[in-house]
């Protein structure tokens, strides 16, 4: 079963790649688009502010359960997003998910065949992934 919006997504990306037909383009503007995902987040917390990174290690203890790991992990992330900042963030995050369809093109993969299997993974393995 194919999903109409994820096809129609990859069509469309597929119609509006004109420059970088090439897959060493796509790796390489894969990558980048990626980096400035990251580099979004970090201007987030550097420049604007309106969320902080608290990192520190992660305490495990040895009676923890699998259920309980979810409660004791941190993402280390304080604060929300201000309106601009998720604005950008979204921007690169949806740059990034254009290059990996255009990946997905150029390999002759489809895009919701890739969500279905990572969802039934998930299904199948749910906190045994240790993802
Ligand atoms: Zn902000």
């Amino acid at each position: 079963m194919k999903d109409i919006i994820f096809d129609e997504f990859q069509n469309s990306v597929n119609e509006s790649l004109l420059r970088h037909k090439s897959i060493l383009d796509l790796m390489s503007k894969y990558t980048e688009s990626s980096a400035r995902v990251n580099r979004a987040i970090a201007k987030a917390v550097t420049n604007c502010g309106c969320i902080k990174i608290n990192a520190t290690k992660q305490h495990l203890l040895d009676e923890n359960s699998i259920e309980d790991l979810c409660d004791c992990l941190n993402t280390h992330v304080e604060g929300e997003l201000c309106d601009n900042c998720r604005e950008v963030i979204e921007r690169e995050m949806g740059n990034n998910l254009f290059y990996l369809t255009s990946l997905c093109n150029d390999l002759d993969i489809n895009l919701y065949d890739i969500l279905l299997k990572e969802q039934d993974k998930i299904n199948t393995l749910g906190k045994f992934t240790f993802r």
